[in-house]
């Protein structure tokens, strides 16, 4: 689409970089991809060691262990996240997760957990990470917080050690991560967050067992899957911040999976206005190509304003984390609602614009919609944000 903010240099080198990385390997391929039904054949390991050459896995990494110098800035990993997403939204959001992922453990690791760590993860093309937090019976819980919540799984202290107890469900690259940001209830007496460790818990670490695959509707080049602690010891060198404040460092990793979400939800807004555009040009009805039609065109403006929307969302809570706009919590809130709503109408008209062949599965107007749906139970729940702007209402009205 025409409108791109001016980026400096640097930015858009990054997003130039990702654009032609995203067009050459990750969009060829990736929808016929998606129905190989052994979900770990079908996860697209050649993208990720490409990716990862390519420096896109390890553009998280600060400068000091080993990543870009300069750091990536927030807004150019959105950008980024973005033109992966919109070539394939799975292939994204194993990028994704790394980049915040990352910045946790930069934030709020120790010099020996932060060296350990970074290198290990820059020695291995194949090394994900992933954040265990929702379980089978805590899903919105975790973000509307009701009396008494505290996750089921249980960390106890043992000697040195802590030992993890129970089972996470829904958890990006589970099976895959060779790190995981595990959050544990420590002390059953409290609440969360102040009940809540992280702990970084490692791929052969014994006691962690990976479950089931959750084969999904969309994003299928990435997998959700079980992750299960039985008696599995971790050491407490591996606590990532501070023993029942674990949650404190990890407000900036919403502030960051926010932006990134956002980047995720434009990436598959744009690809399904840009499949709608281009089937428009091309298919005659009426004698005409279609995009004459009043009715047509009156759906791919509504479609382009959508994506201009999130793209103004994602510019300028980018702006606020990089502390050229005052930060806003609520804004945060209404973003992720207001793109979840977005990206979702206009990959519907998309399919709407490319009539019969939107459904079929060869198509790619399908696949959008599909990878846009995933997006209401994804990042603590559609409505939860918008109960949580509520809630913020309430107070300022105390
Ligand atoms: C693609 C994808 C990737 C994900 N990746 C990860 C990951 O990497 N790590 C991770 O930890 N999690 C991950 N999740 C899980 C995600 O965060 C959860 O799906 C989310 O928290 C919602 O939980 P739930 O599915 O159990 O829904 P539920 O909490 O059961 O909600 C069901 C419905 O009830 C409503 N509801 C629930 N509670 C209330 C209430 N108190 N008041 C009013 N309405 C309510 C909700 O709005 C929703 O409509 C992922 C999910 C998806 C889809």
């Amino acid at each position: 689409m025409a409108s791109d903010l001016i980026l400096d240099d640097r930015t858009r080198a990054w997003q130039t970089r990702a654009r032609e990385f995203a067009r050459e390997r990750i969009r060829p391929g990736a929808l016929e991809r998606e129905w190989i039904q052994d979900p770990n054949e079908r996860m697209p390991w050649d993208i990720i060691e490409a990716g990862s050459r390519a420096g896109f896995r390890t553009m998280g990494v600060p400068p000091r262990y080993g990543g870009p110098d300069p750091e990536l800035s927030p807004l150019a990993a959105a950008l980024v996240i973005e033109e992966f997403a919109a070539a394939d939204p799975g292939v994204a959001s194993s990028f994704n997760h790394v980049v915040k992922e990352i910045r946790q453990i930069a934030r709020a690791g120790t010099e020996e957990q932060k060296e350990a760590f970074f290198a290990e993860f820059l020695a291995d093309d194949r090394y994900l990470t992933g954040t265990a937090m929702t379980e089978p019976g805590h899903g919105s819980d975790r973000w509307l917080q009701p009396d008494g919540f505290h996750f089921d799984t249980t960390a106890v202290r043992d000697g040195e050690d802590w030992v993890i107890n129970g089972r996470k469900h829904c958890i990006t690259s589970g099976n895959e991560a060779g790190l995981l940001l595990v959050q544990a209830t420590t002390d059953t007496s409290k609440e969360y967050p102040e009940a809540t460790t992280v702990f970084m818990v490692r791929r052969n670490t014994p006691g962690l067992r990976r479950g089931v695959v959750h084969d999904k509707l969309g994003l299928r080049l990435v997998n959700n899957t079980e992750v299960i602690f039985d008696n599995c010891r971790v050491p407490h060198s591996q606590v990532l911040g501070e023993v029942n404040k674990g949650i404190s460092n990890v407000s900036g990793f919403m502030h960051d999976n926010d932006l990134l979400s956002l980047g995720m939800k434009l990436g598959i807004a744009r690809a399904a206005y840009e499949t709608a555009l281009d089937h428009a040009k091309n298919r005659v009805q009426g004698n005409t190509p279609i995009i004459a039609h009043q009715a047509v065109g009156l759906k791919l403006a509504e479609m382009a304003a959508h994506v201009e929307m999130i793209r103004s969302q994602m510019y300028r809570l980018a702006a606020m984390l990089e502390g050229r706009e005052v930060f806003d919590p609520m804004f945060m809130e209404l973003a992720t609602w207001q793109s979840v709503e977005s990206v979702f109408h206009v990959a519907t008209l998309g399919v709407h614009v490319c009539g019969c062949r939107g459904v079929w599965l060869d198509h790619p107007a399908q696949k959008h919609l599909r990878d846009a749906l995933v997006y209401f139970p994804n990042d603590g729940n559609h409505t939860t944000h918008l109960l949580v702007a509520h809630r913020m209402m309430m107070n300022d009205c105390r």
